[in-house]
């Protein structure tokens, strides 16, 4: 494991020297001969790292596709500015390699959106090299008190945070266009606030006993949390994380004892562990039913529904209400 992310924390630097343009001449710099950001254009960073107005389309490069689709929200009616994400649908961050072609966007941005807290567990030495650059790295993760726990889009309230955040840090970066980004990150928070209200609504018709929930790995303790359920995952907070037996067969016994009709698979970790506690149930009498997979460090695929984050936040909490007893209708009304 440790050998080819050595060998491509090794190439980064190269990698990083090949995409950056020699200092003086980023961003702000004029864009060429027929640069329309003239002569006058200063050859350095603008004061704190802000965009010179005349700088053209501000590139914003996301980590995951979780994070993109919140930079797209924030950005939504603000003109000139580009949002893509490294990392497609169903990729698992926790063990992703950033190519060579990663490193080099992410030098080229403008403004880089990444989770923290070891959820691009092999990218995270990037960020200091890129912030050395200029560029501004926002880190979801501190927008919220998330323990240890990078999975923050998991509670609605929390992802309106994160979204406030990369708000302030994207109208830092552009204060020509600061006030209608603020204005289109603080639309975006009221909409996850509304989406937080109705999950609430939802959860709460799953009988009490039954609000437990058992996935693969550890992506849903602010769900958990915010939301009522008691959050099992058969790996640790990491897909790296390995299970033991004895853990496996203590979370079959609450399985049992507490009748809980239905564990989770998730689209971007493999099925092992969770295939192991349908067949331990099973040999204890008790029909545990593999339901449907629950996006969790991914969004789906376009036009699966859960191509947007909001639409994988109600495809997982119908997935999870309907499979644990109860009723989900409160997920249908859009907040839009
Ligand atoms: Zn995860």
């Amino acid at each position: 494991m440790a050998t080819p992310w050595m060998a491509c924390a090794a190439a980064l630097p190269a990698a990083l020297a090949l995409a950056v343009m020699p200092a003086g001449q980023g961003r702000g710099a004029p864009a060429g001969p027929a640069g329309t950001a003239g002569a006058a254009a200063p050859a350095h960073t603008p004061p704190h790292g802000a965009l010179a107005p005349s700088a053209g389309p501000v590139r914003v490069v996301a980590t995951t596709s979780i994070g993109a689709d919140l930079a797209r929200h924030v950005c939504a009616d603000v003109p000139g500015i580009t949002v893509m994400a490294l990392m497609g649908p169903g990729v698992d961050p926790h063990i992703y390699r950033p190519t060579v072609r990663d490193v080099r966007a992410l030098a080229d941005a403008d403004v880089v959106v990444a989770h923290g807290l070891l959820l691009e567990g092999r990218m995270e030495d990037l960020w200091p090299k890129l912030q050395r650059r200029g560029i501004s790295v926002v880190v979801l993760s501190d927008a919220a008190t998330a323990g240890d726990d990078p999975h923050i889009w998991m509670d609605a309230s929390m992802w309106a945070a994160a979204a406030r955040r990369t708000g302030e840090a994207l109208a830092a970066q552009i204060p020509d266009r600061a006030d209608a980004i603020r204005a289109s990150a603080a639309q975006v928070a009221t909409r996850w606030m509304e989406l937080d209200a109705q999950v609430r609504k939802a959860v709460a018709t799953i009988p009490p006993k039954r609000r437990m929930l058992v996935t693969a790995h550890d992506a849903f303790g602010h769900f958990g949390a915010a939301y009522g359920l008691d959050v099992r995952g058969v790996q640790g907070l990491s897909t790296e994380a390995e299970t033991g037996l004895a853990d496996l067969r203590a979370l079959v016994d609450e399985i049992v004892e507490r009748q809980v009709p239905a564990v989770f698979h998730e689209t971007s970790v493999p099925d092992r562990a969770i295939d192991a506690l349908v067949e331990s149930a099973a040999s204890r009498g008790h029909a545990l039913r593999n339901a449907a997979a629950l996006h969790s460090d991914a969004l789906g695929p376009p036009g699966s529904g859960a191509d947007t984050y909001e639409g994988m936040m109600r495809s997982n909490v119908r997935a999870i209400v309907e499979a644990l007893g109860g009723d989900a209708s409160a997920m249908a009304e859009s907040t839009r």
